[in-house]
Formats: structure tokens, C-alpha cells, sequence
């Protein structure tokens, strides 16, 4: 493999910096003799349920059981339907399916690539027990709206907030609110290139609820009530461990600045990739650039340029959900979600991360403009 230029995420750059404070987490667990539920996951679920602005997180082992776990603990399950879209790889669509309920697929904006709110009031049904949006790229869905259809149908609404860590928007009362703050329950992950990152797997759901919240605790740990005896069937082993949540309480520190720093470069490339024939990501103050995507015609062209002068370059994602061969059986044809489609032909996620420089920004500009 060749060595790119300027790579598309570069985490050791990050971790270089946080060196001594992430060691010093390390020793702490080490000293503590305690590797499993205890007081850094405790610490940690306090300290992001605070950031998040809701009463309860619950740490988990990735972000793919969030979401899983958060069906479950709706009750979710054979016979039920659960409407998001299918623009965001398969991580909600596969959890809904491991429940056995079947997912509903509806249609994406096309400037912000998020839930089409006016496509929901079609799909609900007797049988919908759960709208699941994603915040994808880091910016909101329109939660507003989301939120005002379901407690309409009194359906609860599951946040995918993987990609969003501390994007906000304005609500109904005109508060900021953040990414996990919406929803009945919202899911979030902590994989390394994540806004914020462990050093491994690792996840976690929020909530205001109080008896949600202690289901999901004793679903993460085998269905137990007290020790051995489990109250919850179904529970399974998804917990998060005390040193991947030592890390996180480090880095959770740093996200506001890093958050920061994105919007910054993004605000970069905005000016400096102004008047191409792109679309370049609709303006919106509260998102954080988990990945900053454009739009572009001959995408496949753009991206091999990009490749061939070593710059790291993505797409997130190729495939939409109803596509894959796996949910053949779901019954969606080619073209039945065609702003969906469409998109995924023209969507390139460009490098964007706290620690690339205004000269690599500057750099990825100009490869894209000789491009035109
Ligand atoms: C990363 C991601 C997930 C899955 O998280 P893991 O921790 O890798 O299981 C789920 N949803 C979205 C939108 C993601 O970006």
C-alpha cells in the first residue's frame, strides 16, 4: 500500500499530544485492581450524561450493541417495525433486524443527507415502535419535526448519535440541545475515529428515563439482577470497560476543542473549495464534522485523482441498506429510494479531523481544484 500524503484520519497525532494524561489514566486503572464496572465507568457515564444535558448514560461495549440494546429495552421485537433510513451503512439496520423486527426505510434530505421528516407520517403503521434517525456526518437531524411526528403517534424516537458527540440544535422551547438529549434513548459509539474516541471498542446510550436506564444496565450484564439471578431474559455481555472509559474521560475533556477545530476546517475547505462544481455541506452551526462530505458529478473521477496525489479520501457510504445482498428479502427494488441512491454515487468524504493544519487543508483544496 502506498503511503498517502496527507492521510484521511490520523489518530496518533491525537494520542501523541494526550500522551502523559492518557498514561496516567492507564496507571489509575492498574492501581485500582478493579477492570470491570466500576468507578471510571461510573465516573465516565456521570461526566457524559452531563455533557449530553439528560439524567442517565449507561456505557456499553460498542456502538452497534447501543443500538441493539436500546431496541431491546423498548421491547422491540418480532412483528414490530422501526422507520430510518438507509444512507448510513448497516449498523441500525442490522440491530433492528437482531431484534427481529423489521426495518422501514425512508427517504434522506438531499442537502443534509438526514431523515426526510415528511416521509415518515407514510411509513408509520399500527406495528411502528420506533423512529431511529442518525445524526450522520455529525450534524442534527431535523429533531424538531422528528419529534413532534412521533409523540403525535406516540412513538418513541432511538438517537444514532454516533457520529454527532456534541451537536446541537435549537428546540421548541429555543434551547440548544444536544445529540443525545432527543431521543427516548440515544446511542452512541466511541470507536477510535469517532469525535470522541477510545483506544478500542467501547459505546453508550443516554436517556432521561430512569427505569430505561436500569433495564439497559441489566441488559448489558446477562439479564442479572443481583448477582446470578437474572430478571431480564435475552441480556448478554456488552459492557464497557473501566480502562477504555479511564481513556474516554481524558478525551472527553478535549471534545469541545476538537469539535472546534472541525467546524473550523471546515469553515477552510468551505472557502477555499468555493465555486466548483461540488455541493459542499449546507452551513449549520451545530454541527461537528464527524466527516466532511461533498457532492460531486464524476465522484469516482475526484477520488481516484485524489488517491493518485496521496490524499486520503472516503466514501461514507457506497451501498444503501435496502441494496446489500443480505436485506434482499426486505423488499425493496433499485429506485425505490432514489434521492438515496442518487446520493450514495456522489458523496466523498474529504480528510477532516483536530490536528490537520491549514496547510493540509490548503493542500487537499488545491488537489481537488486541479481536478476541474
Ligand atoms: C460508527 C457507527 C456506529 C457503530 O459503532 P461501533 O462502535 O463501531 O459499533 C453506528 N452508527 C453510526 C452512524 C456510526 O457511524
Amino acid at each position: 500500500m502506498s503511503k498517502l500524503t496527507i492521510p484521511f484520519g490520523d489518530l496518533k497525532r491525537q494520542h501523541d499530544a494526550l500522551r502523559p494524561e492518557l498514561d496516567a489514566a492507564v496507571t489509575r486503572v492498574f492501581d485500582s485492581g478493579w477492570y470491570i464496572l466500576g468507578q471510571e465507568v461510573s465516573a465516565f457515564e456521570a461526566e457524559f450524561a452531563a455533557y449530553c444535558g439528560v439524567a442517565h448514560c449507561v456505557g456499553v461495549a460498542s456502538g452497534a450493541e447501543a443500538l441493539y440494546l436500546a431496541l431491546a429495552a423498548l421491547g422491540i421485537g418480532p412483528g414490530d417495525e422501526v422507520i430510518t433510513v438507509a444512507n448510513a451503512c448497516m449498523y441500525q439496520v442490522s440491530a433492528i433486524v437482531q431484534t427481529g423486527a423489521t426495518p422501514v426505510l425512508v427517504e434522506i434530505e438531499p442537502t443534509t443527507h438526514n431523515m426526510q421528516p415528511v416521509t415518515i407520517e407514510a411509513a408509520i403503521t399500527a406495528r411502528t415502535k420506533a423512529i431511529l434517525p442518525v445524526h450522520l456526518y455529525g450534524r442534527l437531524a431535523d429533531m424538531q419535526q422528528i419529534c413532534a411526528i412521533a409523540a403525535r403517534h406516540g412513538v418513541p424516537v432511538v438517537e444514532d448519535a454516533a457520529q454527532a458527540h456534541g451537536a446541537s440544535a435549537t428546540d421548541a422551547e429555543g434551547r440548544e440541545r444536544r445529540a443525545g438529549a432527543w431521543g427516548q434513548l440515544a446511542c452512541f459509539s466511541f470507536y477510535p475515529s469517532k469525535n470522541l474516541g477510545a483506544l478500542g471498542d467501547a459505546g453508550a446510550i443516554t436517556t432521561n428515563d430512569g427505569a430505561l436506564a436500569a433495564k439497559l444496565r441489566q441488559l448489558r450484564f446477562y439479564g442479572w439482577g443481583q448477582k446470578y439471578v437474572t430478571e431480564l431474559a435475552g441480556g448478554r455481555n456488552s459492557r464497557l470497560d473501566e480502562l477504555q472509559a479511564a481513556l474516554l474521560r481524558v478525551k472527553l475533556r478535549y471534545l469541545e476543542a476538537g469539535n472546534e477545530a472541525r467546524r473550523e476546517r471546515a469553515a477552510w475547505y468551505q472557502e477555499l473549495l468555493a465555486g466548483l462544481p461540488l455541493e459542499l455541506p449546507p452551513p449549520d452551526e451545530g454541527h461537528v464534522y464527524h466527516l466532511y462530505v461533498v457532492g460531486c458529478e464524476n465522484r469516482d473521477g475526484l477520488r481516484q485523482h485524489l488517491l493518485d496525489l496521496g490524499i486520503g479520501c472516503d466514501i461514507h457510504y457506497p451501498l444503501p441498506a435496502h441494496l446489500h445482498p443480505a436485506y434482499a428479502s426486505l423488499g425493496y427494488a433499485p429506485g425505490a429510494l432514489p434521492e438515496t441512491e442518487r446520493q450514495a454515487g456522489r458523496i466523498l468524504s474529504l480528510p477532516i479531523y483536530p490536528e490537520l493544519s491549514r496547510n493540509e487543508v490548503e493542500v487537499v483544496a488545491a488537489a481537488v481544484r486541479s481536478f476541474f
